[in-house]
Parts: C-alpha cells; sequence; structure tokens
C-alpha cells in the first residue's frame, strides 16, 4: 500500500487525539465502538469528536466496520503509518518525505529527510502483506489473524530490526546507523550502494565472496545468524566495493533449534549467486557449522535493548507461519487468488464476520498487558 502523507499537516490535534483513541481502543476491540473512542480520546462533547472522526475516515486512516453488531472503526495502515510519523516529527528525526524506493517483501521503503536536509531511510514494515492472498485461501488460518496482529507484528519486526542493528553497530560490524523507531516504522542510515543483485561490476568476485563468507562467520561467533543472507539484503559500493548488510527481522541466535539449517542456508545463497552470476566457485567448501567458535554474546546481550525474549518468540513463532504458508500456497499454485498488489479493502476481509463477532472476549490476542502499556507510553 502507498504512503499517502498529503494530508499530515492538515490534521488537528483533535484529530490526532481521535486517532491515537481508536489505536489505543484496538488493543481489545477489533471494531472500536464510538463511544469509546470518545471517552479515550478525553475530548468534550461529541460533535468534536465525530467530526475528527469523519475527518479521519475521509483520508482513510480509519475505517469504518458496517457489518458489526455495532457502530464502530478500526485503524489502517494509513493510520498507524501516520501515527509513527507524527512521532517521528514530533521527535525532530524527520521533517520531509521523499520518494518510495523499494518495495521489500514484507516492507515499504522510502528515503526522508530531517531537519538539515540530510537524507535517510524509512522502512516500513508491513508483515503478512505478501500472505493475505494465502490467508483467505486458508480460511482455518484465520482464526487469530486479524489486522491487530498483523499490525503488531510489525511493530515487533520494527522493534527487532532496531535493537539488533543498534547491536551490530556498536559492535563494529557493516550495517547502517539506526537511528529511530516508533511503532511499524524504522529510520536508519542511507547506505549509497545498492544490492548486490543490481550491481553491475564487481571488481574482485573472489574477494568478495571471501569477505561474505567472512562475515557469516564473524556473525556467528557473536552468537548470530543473518537469517535472509543474500544478494538482496547486501548493499555493495561500486567504488570501494565494501559490502553493507540490511534486513534483520529474521536474525536468530546459534542456539536456535534450527541454527545450523540457517547457517549453511546463508551460506548457500551466497555461493549459489557467485556461481550463477560470476562463474565463481570457490576451492574451499566452507564455512561450515562445525568451523562456527563463539567468542561473543551479542544474541544475550540484545535481549537487553527492550526487545524481549517473549517478543522474539511471539515474532520468530508468526515469522515461521508466513513462510509455510507461503510454501504451501507457491505447491498448490492454485490461482485463483489475486497475487497483485494488496490494498486496504483486502485488508479489511479477515476483519468482518466470525472474527468482528469473537473480538469481544479474543481482543487483540496478541497484545499483552505489557504491550498494552508499551504502547501507551509511545502514544503519550
Ligand atoms: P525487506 O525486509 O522488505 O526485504 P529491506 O530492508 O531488505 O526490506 O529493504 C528493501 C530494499 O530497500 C533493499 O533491497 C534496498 O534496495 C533498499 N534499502 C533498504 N535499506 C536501505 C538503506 N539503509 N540504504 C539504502 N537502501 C536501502
Ligand atoms: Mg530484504
Amino acid at each position: 500500500m502507498k504512503l499517502d502523507t498529503r494530508a499530515i499537516r492538515y490534521l488537528t490535534a483533535e484529530d490526532w487525539r481521535v486517532l491515537t483513541a481508536v489505536e489505543m481502543g484496538s488493543k481489545n476491540h477489533e471494531v472500536v465502538p464510538t463511544p469509546l473512542i470518545s471517552q479515550i480520546s478525553g475530548l468534550r462533547g461529541a460533535s468534536g469528536v465525530n467530526r475528527s472522526i469523519s475527518n479521519l475516515a475521509k483520508v482513510g486512516l480509519i475505517a469504518k466496520v458496517k457489518n458489526a453488531k455495532y457502530d464502530g472503526y478500526r485503524l489502517t495502515y494509513g493510520g498507524l503509518d501516520y501515527l509513527a510519523l507524527n512521532a517521528f516529527i514530533k521527535r525532530k528525526s524527520i521533517y520531509s518525505i521523499g520518494n518510495q524506493v523499494g518495495v521489500g517483501k514484507e516492507s515499504d521503503i522510502y528515503v526522508v529527510a530531517d531537519e538539515s536536509g540530510k537524507q535517510i531511510i524509512l522502512k516500513i514494515h508491513r508483515l503478512g502483506r505478501i500472505s493475505f492472498r494465502t490467508v483467505k485461501a486458508n480460511r482455518d488460518y484465520l482464526r487469530n489473524r486479524n489486522s491487530a496482529s498483523w499490525m503488531y507484528m510489525s511493530r515487533l519486526a520494527a522493534m527487532k530490526e532496531f535493537a539488533f542493528m543498534k547491536i551490530l553497530k556498536d559492535n563494529g560490524f557493516p550495517v547502517p546507523t539506526p537511528i529511530d523507531q516508533a511503532r511499524h516504522c524504522v529510520l536508519m542510515e542511507l547506505i549509497d550502494s545498492y544490492p548486490l543483485r543490481q550491481v553491475t561490476s564487481i571488481a574482485d568476485p573472489p574477494k568478495l565472496y571471501a569477505d561474505l563468507m567472512a562475515l557469516i562467520l564473524r556473525f556467528a561467533s557473536q552468537g548470530l545468524i543473518h537469517g535472509d543472507f543474500n544478494e538482496f539484503n547486501i548493499l555493495v559500493n561500486e567504488e570501494t566495493q565494501q559490502p553493507v548488510v540490511i534486513d534483520f527481522p529474521q536474525m536468530v541466535s546459534i542456539d536456535h533449534p534450527n541454527a545450523k539449517e540457517y547457517f549453511d542456508r546463508d551460506v548457500q545463497c551466497i555461493k549459489t549467486f557467485f556461481e550463477r552470476k560470476f562463474k565463481f566457485v570457490s576451492d574451499d567448501e566452507g564455512p561450515t557449522w562445525d568451523e562456527v567458535k563463539r567468542t561473543g554474546k551479542l544474541d544475550i546481550e540484545v535481549e537487553a535493548s527492550g526487545f524481549s525474549k517473549k517478543q522474539a518468540k511471539e515474532l520468530d513463532k508468526y515469522l515461521q507461519q508466513i513462510t509455510q504458508l507461503d510454501e504451501r500456497e507457491g505447491d498448490e499454485a492454485s490461482g485463483d487468488v489475486s497475487t497483485d498488489e494488496v490494498d486496504e479493502d483486502n485488508e479489511d476481509e479477515p476483519d468482518q464476520g466470525s472474527d468482528a463477532e469473537e473480538a469481544e472476549d479474543k481482543p487483540y490476542s496478541n497484545l499483552s498487558k505489557d504491550n498494552h502499556d508499551e504502547m501507551k507510553n509511545e502514544a503519550d
């Protein structure tokens, strides 16, 4: 979905309060009843609240849910985008928003600028987007999947990415400098390089290959496996030929039960790419899992960053489900559901019908009280 920021400067203070109220109400209501929005917003007078509700709905930041038992609204991805951007703007982390530079599998990437005009990268996590079509084709998987949980999982992905980027940067790894994080968004340094996949001239493929394999081993010696170490997530500077690694939501500890498999897969991705693109096959078979010697424990230290072990598990479980669903979809090749861009309308679908009915007692099922408190703090 596109990020349309045209309305951001026109929202009134009341509109922002109401938008925040819808977000907070979402923690235990799939569809937030209008009186509750009014109550949480703390605004006096129904007319002001109603005016804001209609403003927000008009620009698509909240959406009316029609077939619920009661009149209510839910936050859209656009609404969540606005809340995150507003947090960045208030903290003076960003000043203006520029062009979209990438559509990842599970993110949208924009170039934005801070007050000094310096360009930085905004990564908006959109977890589950790729699986909306799958979810529709596999309704039995839908039970605990509502838009609120997608939003929550996207937020976990952003928190995780920020925490890992920070600890990696602090320990001298070639990664972008993390700048800020709010809700499902991360701000980071713009790297003036292209993904390896797009780089046309690599002066010395064996050297780059050796650097990348050494990097995989270096991650592992610090207790970490990237988990998606491929030509899309390695940016290479055309002049210096230096690699910078991005994209961290799936990083795992070398103590993870499937660690060896992830490690081997990262190694294999590089091997396959170099063979295909440069016809380069190394004489060295490795690196192998047996060569991994732990000398540090960033995998443990990162837990102190505010991204807890429990959150890590929640996200891990969700990412695994998504992967399985996508693989399953690949097998079935049913072709009866659109694989094109998924817009807000499609996102709406899982919210309706039985899910809405269940909403009262199984609200926002992935949100624990801790999460709510965090969310509340963020909203303040
Ligand atoms: P996804 O998780 O969706 O794959 P990525 O973090 O890999 O998202 O980013 C997608 C694309 O956006 C990258 O392949 C790259 O082209 C671009 N990109 C992401 N982060 C940066 C950055 N810090 N500097 C420059 N380009 C970036
Ligand atoms: Mg990527």
